[in-house]
């Protein structure tokens, strides 16, 4: 074999050699071809490939789970443009940034496309300066998207609940700088304008001129930011209204953020406030008036009366009247003392409802009261034929707590009631019954009864019913109402028209053996006057009055009476004539009676003489008063004989 046949030979063993070795590395080449397409294919995300044609860009691979989930397949995809997937307006957004990539540039885009939203970055592949085609690398931004949506809606929700406050909001940073505010911050502070310009400027500079004193709003600022804690106060505007202003601090994971304002406007609620104190004080203001004209009146009305009252009860002693003349005594009487109860009735209610009644509370035999009053009342019943019954059923001792004179009051308020609204020849009947601690006495007529709808009415003052005729002014159950009140009890009616009515009273009991002890402990009354020589001096200026009390005391036997019409004679008379009891008018022409009252008991041979004052002033501060001086008694004009005697009788013996 020659030379050539062996470079021959061995120029194609090398070929086979080279062509083995070629074959090899295409087979390794596509094995690496397909790992890396199914690796491709296998990712999350999607790497995708387009190149341009004509106006067009073409996708010449795409691939990858997140193809599927929108619902593509890679065949179904290449060789196609954008527009055949896309609306017209994604396929547009999305060219731009294709067509950005095509000239060269590093670029990303985000779209949907079937429900997902995906993120790609474009990069372009430079062969010899050219851009040969674009490779795309997609990942899936569904999730991201979503948390995006709900946190954007709950911030819009936020801002639109901050924003519908009626209570202004900013917070600001530790710089004092305006981090956020909302849109009721900016009308009470007059911001026009996107909120936006203020966010960021210092809060001094924007908010201190609208208060009054500014430089007192810094330092409490100032203190604020400093102190940390939360704070509330109130501030006028420099437009003269009224802000409640609330400080929080703000904290996240428990390190300080910020700084809260809230801002309310109660200039309204303040004027509301102010209105209602003055209404209040205007209200306090009449009731002075209107008790100090009832006291003026009373007075006024109770000095005549006291000679009306104190002659005919004289002369009702008078044994030379005939008949018809006691009558016309009894007549004028019974008239007074009809006045006197109208005056006393005003008086006591003026008095409750300014919270000035004085009780005397103690315990009380309530069967006692009750037959006491049906005593007092009989006269009346009998004229109209009624009979009372009081059913004691059981028979028990009840004791209650309350102010015994007070209490006869109320019973012969409704007890009066009963027979006037009753009809002739009806009944009156008295029963009690005990509900827990609670004693209920029932007065029962067989009257005209009250209607459902001024059940309550009748209870108001002055209020009378349109069917009710007869005497009265309306004022008697407003009296008994708030009497029982303040002892603690309640009254109620239930009635029916034409058959009668109840009016119940309530109040609560009281342990039995407690009452016995102390009735126990009271002792005896004290002695009568008989027997006695006793000197009385009566400082008066009131001529009828002065007759009256010699009337009265002309007739009991060991008296001697003697007066003064002013206080200095009275004054020089007590020095005189050593009395053993002074009585006293309170209002004399020279010198009050307080004064009359100081200089003879500035006497020490007058310190154990009593000095009783007599006045026509029945308001229980003038009665307090004069007791707390040191007055041994008041008697109110006019002057009930059976009463003052027994007074009298008390004091010298
Ligand atoms: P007066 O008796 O002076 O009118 P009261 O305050 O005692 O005032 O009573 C108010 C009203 O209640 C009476 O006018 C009457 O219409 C009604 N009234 C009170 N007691 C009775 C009763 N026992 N039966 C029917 N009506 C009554």
């Amino acid at each position: 074999m020659g030379l050539v046949n062996l470079s021959v030979l061995v120029a194609i063993l090398s070929s086979i050699v080279s062509l083995t070795i070629y074959i090899k590395y295409k087979a390794q080449a596509k094995k690496a071809e397909i790992d890396l397409m199914t690796t491709i294919r296998r990712q999350q995300g999607m790497t995708l490939k387009y190149i341009k044609q004509g106006d067009h860009y073409i996708y010449t691979l795409m691939e990858g789970q997140l193809l599927g989930k929108m619902g593509l397949t890679s065949a179904m995809v290449t060789g196609k443009n954008l527009h055949e997937f896309y609306s017209k307006q994604d396929a547009d957004t999305i060219e731009q940034a294709y067509s950005k990539a095509w000239n060269g540039e590093i670029t990303d885009y985000e779209a949907h496309l079937n429900g997902i939203d995906y993120f790609v970055t474009l990069s372009p592949v430079i062969k010899h300066g050219k851009v040969v085609e674009v490779i795309g690398s997609g990942v899936d931004i569904s999730e991201r998207k979503k948390s995006e949506k709900i946190l954007h809606m709950s911030l819009a929700l936020r801002r639109t609940l901050i924003d519908s406050l009626e209570i202004g909001m900013v917070v600001i940073d530790d710089d004092r700088k305006i981090i956020a505010l909302n849109r009721k911050w900016c009308q009470l502070f007059k911001f026009e304008g996107p909120i936006q310009k203020i966010i960021g400027k210092d809060v001094f500079e924007q908010m201190a001129f609208f208060f009054e004193n500014n430089e007192v709003e810094k330092k409490k600022l100032n203190d604020l930011l400093v102190n940390q804690k939360p704070a509330v106060d109130e501030v006028e505007h420099f437009e003269n209204r009224i802000f409640k202003r609330s400080y929080f601090p703000f904290y996240m994971d428990g390190e300080l953020k910020g700084h809260i304002w809230a801002i309310e406007d109660i200039n309204e609620r303040k004027a509301m406030e102010r209105g209602i104190i003055e209404t209040k004080e205007e209200a306090v203001k009449a009731n002075k008036a209107k008790s100090e004209f009832l006291a003026r009146m009373s007075h006024e009305l109770r000095t005549p009366l006291n000679g009306i009252l104190g002659f005919s009860q004289l002369l009702e002693l008078e044994e030379t009247l005939n008949a018809k003349q006691q009558q016309f005594v009894r007549e004028i009487l019974k008239g007074g003392r009809h006045l006197l109860t109208l005056i006393n009735d005003s008086l006591d209610l003026s008095a409750i409802e300014s919270g000035k009644i004085k009780l005397a509370l103690d315990t009380v035999k309530i069967d006692e009261i009750i037959n006491e009053c049906i005593k007092l009342i009989a006269p009346l019943a009998d004229k109209k034929g009624i009979s009372i019954a009081f059913e004691q059923n059981g028979n028990h001792d009840w004791y209650v707590f309350a102010d015994k004179i007070r209490l006869r009051q109320i019973f012969l308020n409704l007890l009066d009631n009963a027979i006037k609204y009753n009809r002739e020849n009806g009944k009156v009947s008295i029963h009690w019954d005990k509900r827990d601690d609670i004693l209920f006495v029932h007065m029962v007529d067989t009257g005209i009864g009250i209607p459902d709808s001024e059940q309550k009415s009748i209870f108001e003052p002055f209020y009378r019913s349109d069917h009710t005729q007869g005497e009265g002014i309306g004022m008697g159950l407003a009296l008994v109402s708030q009497l029982i009140q303040v002892m603690g009890g309640k009254v109620g009616v239930e009635s029916r028209i034409g058959e009668g009515s109840d009016f119940w009273i309530s109040l609560p009991l009281v342990n039995a053996q407690v009452a016995i002890d102390r009735q126990l402990m009271e002792g005896e009354r004290p002695a009568l006057l008989q027997g006695h020589n006793f000197t009385i001096l009566y400082i008066e200026d009131n001529l009828l009055n002065l007759q009256l009390v010699i009337e009265i005391l002309g007739t009991i036997q060991g008296i001697s009476l003697i007066s003064a019409m002013t206080g200095s004679e009275g004054m020089e008379l007590a020095a005189e004539w050593r009395p053993d009891l002074i009585l006293l008018d309170l209002n004399l022409p020279d010198l009050h009676g307080y004064e009359v009252f100081d200089r003879i008991k500035a006497n020490p041979a007058y310190e154990q003489t009593p000095i009783i004052a007599l006045s026509a002033n029945a308001m229980p501060e003038e009665i307090n008063q004069a007791l707390g001086k040191g007055f041994a008694e008041y008697i109110c004009k006019p002057i009930e004989i059976p009463a003052f005697l027994t007074v009298l009788s008390k004091h010298l013996s």
